[in-house]
Protein backbone atom coordinates (compact mmCIF):
# COMPACT_ATOMS: atom_id res chain seq x y z
CA UNK A 1 0.00 0.00 0.00
CA UNK A 2 0.86 3.21 -0.59
CA UNK A 3 2.63 4.52 2.60
CA UNK A 4 0.15 7.88 2.19
CA UNK A 5 -2.41 6.58 1.25
CA UNK A 6 -3.79 7.45 5.19
CA UNK A 7 -3.47 11.33 4.94
CA UNK A 8 -4.30 10.79 0.80
CA UNK A 9 -7.60 8.98 1.23
CA UNK A 10 -8.86 7.27 -2.31
CA UNK A 11 -6.52 9.31 -3.42
CA UNK A 12 -7.44 9.03 -7.85
CA UNK A 13 -4.76 10.45 -10.55
CA UNK A 14 -7.59 11.11 -13.55
CA UNK A 15 -6.33 12.66 -16.94
CA UNK A 16 -9.22 14.69 -18.76
CA UNK A 17 -8.56 15.93 -22.61
CA UNK A 18 -9.07 19.66 -23.18
CA UNK A 19 -10.99 21.25 -26.03
CA UNK A 20 -8.20 23.38 -27.23
CA UNK A 21 -4.77 23.64 -26.20
CA UNK A 22 -4.34 25.63 -23.42
CA UNK A 23 -0.83 25.82 -22.04
CA UNK A 24 0.16 23.75 -24.30
CA UNK A 25 -2.03 21.00 -22.42
CA UNK A 26 -4.20 18.43 -24.47
CA UNK A 27 -4.79 16.41 -21.75
CA UNK A 28 -4.82 17.90 -17.96
CA UNK A 29 -3.83 15.65 -15.11
CA UNK A 30 -5.21 16.21 -11.16
CA UNK A 31 -4.77 13.67 -8.49
CA UNK A 32 -7.77 13.31 -6.56
CA UNK A 33 -8.64 12.33 -2.74
CA UNK A 34 -10.85 12.76 -0.10
CA UNK A 35 -9.96 14.11 3.91
CA UNK A 36 -12.83 14.93 6.64
CA UNK A 37 -14.05 18.09 4.96
CA UNK A 38 -14.16 16.78 1.41
CA UNK A 39 -12.57 15.93 -1.76
CA UNK A 40 -9.44 18.56 -3.08
CA UNK A 41 -7.10 18.54 -5.56
CA UNK A 42 -3.67 18.04 -6.60
CA UNK A 43 -2.89 19.26 -10.15
CA UNK A 44 0.22 21.42 -10.59
CA UNK A 45 1.44 21.24 -14.02
CA UNK A 46 3.54 18.64 -14.89
CA UNK A 47 6.67 21.13 -15.38
CA UNK A 48 6.40 22.35 -11.80
CA UNK A 49 9.15 21.48 -9.49
CA UNK A 50 9.18 20.46 -5.96
CA UNK A 51 8.94 24.44 -4.68
CA UNK A 52 6.50 25.64 -7.10
CA UNK A 53 4.67 22.63 -6.80
CA UNK A 54 4.33 23.02 -2.42
CA UNK A 55 2.04 25.69 -2.39
CA UNK A 56 -0.63 22.91 -4.35
CA UNK A 57 -0.45 20.70 -1.98
CA UNK A 58 -0.82 22.69 1.19
CA UNK A 59 -3.88 24.15 -0.92
CA UNK A 60 -5.25 20.46 -1.23
CA UNK A 61 -4.60 18.95 2.04
CA UNK A 62 -6.29 22.33 3.46
CA UNK A 63 -9.36 21.50 1.05
CA UNK A 64 -9.63 18.26 2.32
CA UNK A 65 -9.07 18.89 5.98
CA UNK A 66 -10.28 22.31 6.42
CA UNK A 67 -14.18 23.41 5.95
CA UNK A 68 -14.74 26.38 3.59
CA UNK A 69 -14.85 29.66 5.68
CA UNK A 70 -18.37 31.05 5.68
CA UNK A 71 -19.54 32.15 2.43
CA UNK A 72 -20.92 35.94 2.21
CA UNK A 73 -22.20 35.37 -1.89
CA UNK A 74 -23.87 31.89 -3.09
CA UNK A 75 -23.13 32.16 -6.89
CA UNK A 76 -20.42 33.94 -8.67
CA UNK A 77 -19.99 35.93 -11.71
CA UNK A 78 -17.53 34.42 -14.66
CA UNK A 79 -15.67 35.41 -17.30
CA UNK A 80 -14.97 33.23 -20.80
CA UNK A 81 -11.81 32.27 -21.28
CA UNK A 82 -10.82 32.33 -25.00
CA UNK A 83 -7.28 30.61 -25.57
CA UNK A 84 -5.31 31.35 -29.32
CA UNK A 85 -7.78 29.48 -31.45
CA UNK A 86 -8.73 29.68 -35.50
CA UNK A 87 -11.17 32.60 -35.94
CA UNK A 88 -13.68 29.67 -37.23
CA UNK A 89 -13.95 28.09 -33.46
CA UNK A 90 -14.20 31.38 -31.51
CA UNK A 91 -18.18 31.16 -31.51
CA UNK A 92 -18.29 27.19 -30.68
CA UNK A 93 -15.82 28.07 -27.77
CA UNK A 94 -17.07 31.35 -25.84
CA UNK A 95 -20.84 29.69 -26.88
CA UNK A 96 -19.78 27.16 -23.61
CA UNK A 97 -20.20 30.52 -21.54
CA UNK A 98 -23.23 31.07 -21.56
CA UNK A 99 -24.47 35.01 -20.46
CA UNK A 100 -20.68 35.51 -19.14
CA UNK A 101 -20.07 39.72 -19.46
CA UNK A 102 -16.16 39.32 -19.72
CA UNK A 103 -13.96 37.74 -21.79
CA UNK A 104 -9.96 36.85 -21.55
CA UNK A 105 -8.16 36.33 -24.68
CA UNK A 106 -4.72 34.71 -24.77
CA UNK A 107 -2.77 36.70 -26.92
CA UNK A 108 0.94 36.56 -28.64
CA UNK A 109 0.96 39.99 -30.28
CA UNK A 110 -1.13 42.81 -32.21
CA UNK A 111 -0.77 41.52 -35.50
CA UNK A 112 -1.48 37.65 -34.76
CA UNK A 113 -4.47 38.32 -32.66
CA UNK A 114 -6.60 41.61 -33.24
CA UNK A 115 -8.80 38.94 -35.05
CA UNK A 116 -9.64 37.40 -32.10
CA UNK A 117 -10.30 40.28 -30.49
CA UNK A 118 -12.52 41.05 -33.39
CA UNK A 119 -14.16 37.79 -33.69
CA UNK A 120 -15.08 37.95 -29.59
CA UNK A 121 -16.58 41.48 -29.87
CA UNK A 122 -18.30 39.77 -32.94
CA UNK A 123 -20.32 37.09 -30.62
CA UNK A 124 -20.66 39.81 -28.03
CA UNK A 125 -20.24 43.45 -28.77
CA UNK A 126 -20.86 44.06 -25.01
CA UNK A 127 -17.69 42.05 -23.80
CA UNK A 128 -15.78 43.72 -21.54
CA UNK A 129 -12.19 42.76 -22.52
CA UNK A 130 -8.97 41.45 -20.93
CA UNK A 131 -5.95 40.82 -22.60
CA UNK A 132 -3.80 37.78 -21.14
CA UNK A 133 0.06 37.93 -22.20
CA UNK A 134 1.62 35.55 -19.65
CA UNK A 135 4.38 37.73 -19.15
CA UNK A 136 5.37 37.40 -23.29
CA UNK A 137 6.26 40.69 -24.16
CA UNK A 138 9.28 43.14 -23.14
CA UNK A 139 8.71 46.50 -22.25
CA UNK A 140 8.96 47.84 -26.35
CA UNK A 141 6.80 44.71 -27.67
CA UNK A 142 4.29 45.90 -24.81
CA UNK A 143 4.27 49.12 -25.53
CA UNK A 144 3.84 48.74 -29.43
CA UNK A 145 1.48 46.04 -28.80
CA UNK A 146 -0.54 48.10 -26.71
CA UNK A 147 -0.35 51.09 -28.70
CA UNK A 148 -2.25 49.17 -31.74
CA UNK A 149 -4.52 47.62 -29.57
CA UNK A 150 -5.67 50.48 -28.13
CA UNK A 151 -5.47 52.04 -31.59
CA UNK A 152 -8.05 50.07 -32.99
CA UNK A 153 -9.95 48.71 -30.57
CA UNK A 154 -10.34 52.07 -28.42
CA UNK A 155 -10.88 52.13 -24.65
CA UNK A 156 -12.38 48.32 -24.44
CA UNK A 157 -10.03 47.44 -21.98
CA UNK A 158 -10.54 45.92 -18.52
CA UNK A 159 -6.85 45.14 -17.78
CA UNK A 160 -4.11 43.85 -19.63
CA UNK A 161 -3.28 40.62 -17.63
CA UNK A 162 0.57 40.81 -16.95
CA UNK A 163 2.10 42.06 -20.12
CA UNK A 164 5.46 41.29 -18.86
CA UNK A 165 7.65 39.50 -16.18
CA UNK A 166 9.84 42.35 -15.55
CA UNK A 167 8.30 44.63 -12.45
CA UNK A 168 10.71 47.44 -13.88
CA UNK A 169 9.20 47.58 -17.26
CA UNK A 170 5.51 46.99 -15.80
CA UNK A 171 6.10 50.18 -13.90
CA UNK A 172 7.84 52.16 -16.95
CA UNK A 173 4.27 50.48 -18.83
CA UNK A 174 1.44 51.46 -16.53
CA UNK A 175 2.54 55.23 -16.62
CA UNK A 176 2.71 54.95 -20.33
CA UNK A 177 -0.54 53.17 -21.23
CA UNK A 178 -4.13 54.19 -20.66
CA UNK A 179 -5.09 50.58 -19.63
CA UNK A 180 -5.22 49.23 -16.31
CA UNK A 181 -2.49 46.08 -15.73
CA UNK A 182 -3.37 42.78 -13.46
CA UNK A 183 -0.70 40.86 -12.01
CA UNK A 184 -0.70 37.17 -12.26
CA UNK A 185 3.05 35.57 -12.86
CA UNK A 186 4.39 38.22 -10.86
CA UNK A 187 2.41 37.18 -7.62
CA UNK A 188 3.09 33.20 -8.21
CA UNK A 189 6.15 33.61 -8.68
CA UNK A 190 6.60 35.99 -5.48
CA UNK A 191 4.76 34.84 -2.97
CA UNK A 192 6.97 35.89 0.02
CA UNK A 193 7.78 39.19 -1.47
CA UNK A 194 6.33 42.18 0.47
CA UNK A 195 4.16 43.91 -2.35
CA UNK A 196 4.50 47.44 -0.47
CA UNK A 197 5.45 49.41 -4.22
CA UNK A 198 2.39 47.02 -5.94
CA UNK A 199 0.55 50.08 -6.88
CA UNK A 200 3.46 51.37 -9.14
CA UNK A 201 3.14 48.59 -11.44
CA UNK A 202 -0.56 46.75 -10.95
CA UNK A 203 -4.26 47.96 -10.45
CA UNK A 204 -5.57 44.59 -10.51
CA UNK A 205 -4.58 41.31 -8.72
CA UNK A 206 -5.04 37.99 -9.92
CA UNK A 207 -5.31 35.14 -7.12
CA UNK A 208 -5.42 31.29 -7.33
CA UNK A 209 -6.72 28.75 -5.06
CA UNK A 210 -4.37 26.51 -5.45
CA UNK A 211 -1.05 28.20 -6.22
CA UNK A 212 -1.97 30.59 -3.11
CA UNK A 213 -1.46 27.49 -0.89
CA UNK A 214 -5.28 27.36 -0.31
CA UNK A 215 -7.98 29.86 0.96
CA UNK A 216 -6.24 30.61 4.40
CA UNK A 217 -3.02 31.67 2.43
CA UNK A 218 -4.71 33.46 -0.34
CA UNK A 219 -6.42 35.47 2.05
CA UNK A 220 -3.52 37.19 3.61
CA UNK A 221 -2.04 37.24 0.43
CA UNK A 222 -4.75 39.28 -0.68
CA UNK A 223 -4.72 41.28 2.15
CA UNK A 224 -0.88 41.99 1.67
CA UNK A 225 -1.12 42.68 -1.75
CA UNK A 226 -4.15 45.22 -1.28
CA UNK A 227 -5.85 45.19 -4.77
CA UNK A 228 -9.14 44.68 -6.13
CA UNK A 229 -8.66 40.76 -7.21
CA UNK A 230 -9.70 37.97 -9.95
CA UNK A 231 -10.24 34.87 -8.24
CA UNK A 232 -8.94 32.36 -10.96
CA UNK A 233 -8.87 28.84 -11.77
CA UNK A 234 -5.35 26.87 -12.99
CA UNK A 235 -7.72 24.69 -15.54
CA UNK A 236 -8.59 22.33 -12.28
CA UNK A 237 -10.98 19.89 -12.40
CA UNK A 238 -14.20 20.47 -10.68
CA UNK A 239 -13.09 19.94 -7.23
CA UNK A 240 -10.82 22.31 -7.31
CA UNK A 241 -13.07 24.61 -9.04
CA UNK A 242 -15.45 24.63 -6.27
CA UNK A 243 -12.28 25.41 -3.49
CA UNK A 244 -12.09 28.03 -6.05
CA UNK A 245 -15.26 28.98 -6.01
CA UNK A 246 -15.72 29.30 -2.07
CA UNK A 247 -12.56 31.51 -1.39
CA UNK A 248 -14.26 34.32 -4.33
CA UNK A 249 -17.88 33.68 -2.10
CA UNK A 250 -16.12 34.20 1.07
CA UNK A 251 -14.27 37.60 0.36
CA UNK A 252 -15.81 40.27 1.97
CA UNK A 253 -15.59 42.44 -1.67
CA UNK A 254 -15.29 41.09 -5.30
CA UNK A 255 -15.80 43.52 -8.19
CA UNK A 256 -14.44 41.52 -10.91
CA UNK A 257 -15.91 38.44 -12.66
CA UNK A 258 -13.69 35.47 -11.96
CA UNK A 259 -12.03 33.04 -13.88
CA UNK A 260 -13.34 30.40 -12.47
CA UNK A 261 -15.32 28.75 -15.21
CA UNK A 262 -12.60 26.95 -16.87
CA UNK A 263 -14.35 23.23 -17.13
CA UNK A 264 -15.61 24.87 -20.15
CA UNK A 265 -12.13 24.09 -21.59
CA UNK A 266 -12.08 20.56 -20.90
CA UNK A 267 -13.71 17.80 -22.73
CA UNK A 268 -15.21 16.49 -19.60
CA UNK A 269 -15.38 17.08 -15.83
CA UNK A 270 -15.14 14.41 -12.79
CA UNK A 271 -18.23 16.28 -11.61
CA UNK A 272 -21.22 15.52 -13.04
CA UNK A 273 -23.57 18.45 -11.76
CA UNK A 274 -23.94 21.30 -10.00
CA UNK A 275 -21.08 23.84 -11.45
CA UNK A 276 -23.04 24.69 -14.64
CA UNK A 277 -22.56 27.93 -16.06
CA UNK A 278 -26.52 29.96 -16.01
CA UNK A 279 -27.04 33.44 -16.57
CA UNK A 280 -23.05 34.38 -16.32
CA UNK A 281 -22.74 32.84 -13.36
CA UNK A 282 -21.94 29.44 -11.42
CA UNK A 283 -23.63 28.66 -8.49
CA UNK A 284 -21.25 28.23 -5.07
CA UNK A 285 -21.64 24.24 -4.29
CA UNK A 286 -19.36 21.56 -3.24
CA UNK A 287 -20.80 18.62 -5.83
CA UNK A 288 -19.08 15.32 -5.14
CA UNK A 289 -17.20 13.50 -8.18
CA UNK A 290 -19.24 10.82 -9.69
CA UNK A 291 -17.69 7.43 -9.33
CA UNK A 292 -18.11 6.32 -13.19
CA UNK A 293 -16.15 9.40 -14.63
CA UNK A 294 -13.12 8.88 -11.97
CA UNK A 295 -13.23 5.69 -13.61
CA UNK A 296 -13.21 6.68 -16.83
CA UNK A 297 -11.00 9.05 -17.03
CA UNK A 298 -8.45 7.21 -14.82
CA UNK A 299 -4.99 7.74 -15.64
CA UNK A 300 -2.53 4.52 -16.52
CA UNK A 301 -0.75 2.97 -13.49
CA UNK A 302 2.38 4.79 -14.24
CA UNK A 303 1.10 8.48 -14.10
CA UNK A 304 -0.83 7.26 -10.83
CA UNK A 305 3.20 6.04 -9.25
CA UNK A 306 4.30 9.48 -11.12
CA UNK A 307 1.71 11.23 -9.31
CA UNK A 308 2.84 9.60 -5.80
CA UNK A 309 6.12 9.89 -6.05
CA UNK A 310 5.40 13.69 -6.82
CA UNK A 311 3.36 13.92 -3.46
CA UNK A 312 5.91 12.21 -1.37
CA UNK A 313 9.23 13.85 -2.49
CA UNK A 314 7.40 17.21 -1.70
CA UNK A 315 6.17 15.32 1.80
CA UNK A 316 9.61 13.97 2.55
CA UNK A 317 11.27 17.00 2.81
CA UNK A 318 9.79 18.99 5.39
CA UNK A 319 6.14 19.37 4.43
CA UNK A 320 5.02 16.60 5.89
CA UNK A 321 6.54 17.22 9.43
CA UNK A 322 5.28 20.42 9.45
CA UNK A 323 1.79 19.82 8.10
CA UNK A 324 1.83 17.07 10.68
CA UNK A 325 2.72 19.24 13.69
CA UNK A 326 0.15 21.81 12.78
CA UNK A 327 -2.58 19.52 12.67
CA UNK A 328 -1.31 18.39 16.24
CA UNK A 329 -1.72 21.82 17.57
MG1 LIG B 1 -2.85 34.69 -16.41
Amino acid sequence: MWQLAEVFRDLTVVAIPTRTSFRGINLREAALFQGPAGWSEFSPFLEYGEKASEPWLGAALEGAYKPWDDLVRSEIAINATLPRVEISRVNEILSRFPGAKTVKIKVNDFIEDSELVEAALDFNPDFKVRLDVNGGWNLEEALLNLYNFNLRFGNIFEYIEQPTLDISDLKKLKREVPMKIAIDESIRMALDSGFDDVSEFADVAIIKWAPSGGATRAKKLINKIGLPVVISSALDTGVGISHGLALAASLPELNFDCGLATLSLLESDVIKTGLEISAGTIKVTRPLPAQELLEKYSAPKERRIWWQERIETIWNNGFGERWLSEQRN
